[in-house]
């Protein structure tokens, strides 16, 4: 019988809680906290057992820690903005109350998102005897996740890695973003980039381009990005040679977001308009659909995973580890989307396996240093199942 702190009231927070109330046997006490408390009560309404809700301004490490004693979590869930990260972090560890987080901490004022500070606190965790696990959404979280099962089951060697993040879903709008605009724009206007060899390679925003024939969903083209979970892979992956990451764009959607580009609108810098000072992303972000409103209207699949190419028992091997995810049935159990679903699950079942006792340690973790298995063995049930496929070692799909 174990209290959830949640923090962040948009699309997945919403998923979060709704997971957290299907177990009543794990989270026996549910505490849902925003900076905007109805919010959390819209939430809380859609739910057929109570929760507490509360309103909490997470970039206030008082307030934080005021609220973790007044509610006494066992543990806390961290999907609101990469921003508040180090600030969670800080009250969690002064409260003792274990953490768990989906995205890696982003400057306010900066186009740019890395675990260097959130690595810091790895001696305080340590110390304090508490753990904070990093990144357990989708990807970063469950691709993070299927390297690390691929690494001790399928692999004694994984020399190339490519993480494919496909979303064939359509939510009818000429042009919306599927999570927070801000963040995905961010994410996409930024150069790609990968590792090799032990270095980083960059590329100019979306200049590498490939086609992909993703199971459920059929051809699309995919991107070579910069994400967030190559940082750790790459220091965690023993004898990793390169890492890759891949996301689908239609050409509707690349077009839009060439045009705000070039008017200036994918700007962070404030500019001046009469006597306000904002900031064209900000503005953006206000007038592009709430991406919470996409779920009723998006039907398709989502396909995400990695492609692993080794060695076992002395012969190559190449593997496709993916899940794939139905906008619609998501929206049908838990009100959301498919990419606020496969963020939110994998958020649940890490912080299941923490109050458990199963995933345990003092530090600062990224999801690939835990045992894979117990949480591969529960996230099909939890709603993302997986398969493994056999791929040529001899092909390279995305030659
Ligand atoms: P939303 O923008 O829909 O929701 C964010 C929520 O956080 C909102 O309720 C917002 O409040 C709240 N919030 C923002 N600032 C504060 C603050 N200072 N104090 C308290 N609450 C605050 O985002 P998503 O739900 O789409 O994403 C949530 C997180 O999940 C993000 O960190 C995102 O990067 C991550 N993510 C991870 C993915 C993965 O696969 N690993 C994929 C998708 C998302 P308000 O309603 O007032 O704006």
């Amino acid at each position: 019988m174990s209290k959830v702190l949640i923090i962040g009231a948009g699309g997945v927070g919403g998923v979060v809680t709704h997971k957290c109330a299907q177990h009543p046997a794990v989270f026996s006490e549910i505490m849902l906290a925003s900076r905007n408390e109805a919010k959390c009560k819209a939430i809380a309404d859609q739910l057929d057992r109570p929760i507490q809700t509360a309103q909490v301004d997470a970039d206030d490490v008082e307030a934080l820690v005021a609220l973790i004693e007044s509610f006494q979590p066992d543990v806390l869930i961290h999907v609101a903005l990469p921003y508040q990260d180090l600030t969670i972090m800080e009250a969690c560890l002064r409260t003792g109350v274990p953490y768990l987080d989906t995205a890696n901490y982003e400057h306010p004022d900066e186009a740019k998102f890395e675990y260097k500070e959130q690595w810091a606190f790895q001696d305080r965790y340590k110390d304090a005897s508490n753990m904070a696990t990093l990144g357990c959404g989708f990807d970063p979280g469950m691709t993070n996740i299927y390297c690390a099962y691929a690494q001790k089951n399928l692999f004694d060697e994984i020399h190339h890695i490519d993480i494919l993040d496909a979303n064939g879903g359509d939510h009818g709008y000429p042009f919306a973003t599927n999570f927070n605009p801000e963040i995905n724009i961010r994410e996409i206007t930024a150069k790609g980039r990968y590792w090799e060899k032990g270095e980083w390679k960059e590329t100019p925003p979306l200049a590498e381009k490939r086609k992909f024939e993703f199971d459920g969903i059929g051809e699309k083209d995919i991107y070579l990005l910069y994400h967030e979970e190559m940082e750790s892979l790459c220091q965690n992956i023993k004898g990793l040679e390169r890492i890759r990451f891949w996301m689908t764009f239609s050409d509707k959607y690349i077009t839009h977001l060439k045009v705000l580009e070039n008017v200036g609108m994918t700007s962070i810098e404030p500019i001046k308009v009469g006597d306000a000072e904002i900031s064209p992303l900000e503005f953006l972000k206000a007038v592009l659909p709430d991406p919470a409103s996409l779920g009723p209207r998006t039907k398709g699949k989502t396909n995400i995973g990695i492609i692993a190419d080794g060695i076992k028992d002395g012969k190559r091997r190449k593997v496709h580890i993916y899940n794939i995810c139905d906008h619609e049935q998501c929206y049908a159990e838990v009100q959301s989307q498919a990419i606020s679903y496969t963020t939110g699950v994998p958020a649940v079942t890490g912080a299941m396996l923490m109050l458990e006792g199963i995933w345990k340690g003092a530090g600062v973790f990224n999801v690939e240093q835990l045992d894979p298995d117990p949480f591969m063995a529960r996230i099909g049930e939890m709603g993302l199942p997986w398969q493994v496929v056999e791929l040529d070692p001899d092909h390279d799909p995305l030659a």
